[in-house]
């Protein structure tokens, strides 16, 4: 059975191919387009399970692509970039790349990235229900709200127990401050509630992590994300 279509969106001709030709061989339908407009037509009609974005493109660029297109589909999307430059790593995250590769990348990497991506992806459109899930030594009950710390329970309030959910189901995705001020505050947002807030709720959720604290870092002025291995 042919397995998930991804979209490589590329101008280097040598890469394309070589990306190509290892996920065929893998049974993956591939595409590609040599530029962002072509690309946004082909993601439109084809609806594909992945895509691999190039960030320097002939005429628009990828970040822009990636803004135009992360409001129409879900499936994850990758950067490619031989940018080292953190600017456009944090820039690309906020618009919504679940991932970002350094190019010369290694053709093993890319695959595993890829896997990894699509059966994640897969969980959670299948809304398995998972309501337990494991981080570290992190044991979190959803559904009972319940969360133990190496065994031991730990008490969270619940704005606390909603930051860590949202940490984990964003499965080491960076979420920005305001973010997390949104979905966490968002209807009783007012005057004394800022990017601070959620600062001071990060603070007291490490406290109360313990010996699994450094598992939520910080990506200076911008947000927060959990190390997920
Ligand atoms: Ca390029």
């Amino acid at each position: 059975m042919p397995k998930e279509k991804i979209l490589i969106v590329e101008d280097e001709k040598d890469l394309v191919k070589l990306i190509r030709y290892n996920l065929e061989k893998e049974q993956f339908r591939v595409t590609a387009a040599r530029d962002a407009e072509t690309a946004l037509k082909m993601a439109r009609k084809s609806r594909p399970d992945l895509i691999l974005l190039d960030i320097m493109l002939p005429k628009m660029d990828g970040l822009e692509f990636l803004k135009t297109i992360r409001p129409e589909i879900e499936a994850p999307i990758i950067l490619l970039s031989a940018k080292r430059s953190e600017v456009d790593r944090i820039l690309g995250l906020k618009l919504g790349a679940d991932d970002y590769m350094v190019k010369p990348f290694s053709i093993g990497e890319l695959q595993a990235r890829i896997s990894g991506h699509l059966r994640r992806h897969q969980g959670q459109t299948n809304g398995d229900g998972r309501k337990n899930v494991s981080v570290g030594g992190i044991d979190m009950d959803f559904e009972r709200h319940e969360i133990l710390v190496r065994g031991k329970p730990a008490h969270l309030a619940p704005k606390e127990f909603a930051i860590l959910k949202l940490l984990i189901e964003a499965n080491g995705k960076v979420l920005s401050r305001d973010r997390l001020l949104e979905l966490i505050w968002g209807h009783e947002k007012d005057m004394e509630i800022d990017t601070r807030t959620v600062d001071q709720h990060i603070a007291r959720l490490r406290r109360k992590l313990g010996a699994e604290s450094e598992r939520i870092m910080t990506v200076p002025n911008f947000g927060y994300q959990i190390k997920m291995r």
